[in-house]
C-alpha cells in the first residue's frame, strides 16, 4: 500500500499532522519508535485550556484521539528514508511507500543517568529556565542541541559553566561561557544537585541542565541530504525541506520547543501537504 503520507513522529506535532490530514480526506500512517519528549514531561502548565496536565497524559491522550479517527499508529523505529519515484521508510521491522513524509521527530533530550537521581536537574531550558534566573548552574552537552540551550539560558541565568563530560566541544557557544572539557567524576547533593566533580576541580552549582546527544531527526535528515541548519530541520514557509515532499514540523525544525508551537506547526504543516497532494495530483 502506498500511503498519502507518512509521519514519523506520535509527539504533538506527529498526531495534529496526521489529524488534520485524515479529516482532509487522506491516509496517512504515523510511525514512532516511543512517545518523544512528552514521555519525560511531569506537569505541563503553559499549554492553552489545560490549566495542569503530565506529559504522558497529554501524549495518550493524542494518541487515542487519532486512533478513534481511524489513524494507523505503528510503534517502530525508523531506520532509513531514501526517495525514488515515492518515499520509501525504513524501519527495524519493515519498509513503507509514501507519497509524502513529514518528519516531526522531535529533538533529542537523552537522559543523563549521573543526575537523575537529582532534584534540581533540567531537560528543558525554555521549560524551566526562569526558575534559575540569578543563579549559577550547569550545562551539560557539546553539540548543537546544547548551544540551542545555552543561547536560550544565556538571556536568563547570570552564571553557566559548560561540562562537555570528556566529550570535544562541537558547537560554538559565547567565548564569555567557560567550558570544562574533563570527564564529569561526581554529581554531589543532599536530594537537590549542589556542585560538579571534574578534572579534580568541584564546582558548586544551583541547577543543572542536560542537553547531551543529537536531535532524534538529524540522522534521517543526512540520509536524504535534507538542509540542516545546527541540528534543525530547515524548511520553506509551507514546512517543505530541500526535498521536494518531504516536510517537517514541531521542535524538529528547532524554535520555541513547546507543545503549542508543535500543535500549530502541525495544522499548519498537514494544511500545506493536503495542497502539494492536490497540485501534483498525487
Ligand atoms: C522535561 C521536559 C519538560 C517540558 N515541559 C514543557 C512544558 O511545560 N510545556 C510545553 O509546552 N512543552 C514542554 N516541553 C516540550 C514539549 O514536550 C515538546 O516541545 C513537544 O513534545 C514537541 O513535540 P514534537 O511532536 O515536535 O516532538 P516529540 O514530542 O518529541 O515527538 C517526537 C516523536 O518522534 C519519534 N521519533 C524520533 N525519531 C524516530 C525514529 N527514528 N523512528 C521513529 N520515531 C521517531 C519519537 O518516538 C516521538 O514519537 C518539555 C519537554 C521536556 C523534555
Amino acid at each position: 500500500m502506498k500511503y498519502d503520507c507518512i509521519v514519523i513522529g506520535k509527539g504533538p506535532a506527529g498526531i495534529t499532522a496526521a489529524i488534520y490530514l485524515k479529516r482532509y480526506g487522506y491516509t496517512p500512517l504515523v510511525l514512532a519508535k516511543d512517545g518523544g519528549a512528552l514521555e519525560r514531561v511531569s506537569d505541563i502548565e503553559n499549554y492553552y485550556g489545560i490549566p495542569h496536565i503530565t506529559g504522558p497524559e497529554l501524549l495518550k491522550a493524542g494518541v487515542e484521539q487519532a486512533s478513534g479517527l481511524g489513524i494507523r499508529i505503528v510503534e517502530e523505529e525508523v531506520l532509513d528514508l531514501t526517495k525514488e519515484e515515492h518515499f520509501l521508510v525504513t524501519t527495524n521491522a519493515a519498509t513503507y511507500e509514501a507519497k509524502t513524509v513529514v518528519l516531526a521527530c522531535g529533538t533529542s533530550r537523552n537522559r543523563y543517568a549521573k543526575a537523575d537521581a537529582f532534584e534540581g536537574v533540567s531537560y528543558c531550558a525554555t521549560c524551566d529556565g526562569f526558575f534559575y534566573r540569578k543563579k549559577k548552574i550547569a550545562l551539560i552537552g557539546n553539540g548543537n542541541y546544547m548551544a540551542h540551550e545555552c543561547s536560550v539560558l544565556e538571556n536568563i541565568c547570570k552564571d553557566i559553566t559548560i561540562f562537555t563530560d570528556g566529550l570535544p566541544l562541537e558547537a560554538e557557544v559565547s567565548p564569555t561561557i567557560p567550558v570544562v572539557l574533563d570527564s564529569i567524576e561526581k554529581i554531589n547533593g543532599d536530594g537537590k544537585i549542589q556542585s560538579i566533580e571534574a578534572g579534580g576541580k568541584t564546582y558548586p552549582i544551583d541547577g543543572a541542565f542536560i542537553a547531551i546527544g543529537k536531535a532524534s531527526g538529524f540522522t534521517l535528515a543526512k540520509h536524504l541530504g535534507i538542509e540542516l541548519n545546527g541540528s534543525n530541520i530547515v524548511v520553506d514557509s509551507t514546512y517543505m525541506t530541500n526535498i521536494d515532499g518531504l516536510f517537517s514540523c514541531g521542535d524538529s525544525i528547532g524554535g520555541l520547543l513547546q507543545v503549542s508551537k508543535a500543535v500549530g506547526e502541525g495544522a499548519n504543516c498537514a494544511s500545506f501537504i493536503s495542497k502539494y497532494l492536490k497540485k501534483n495530483n498525487l
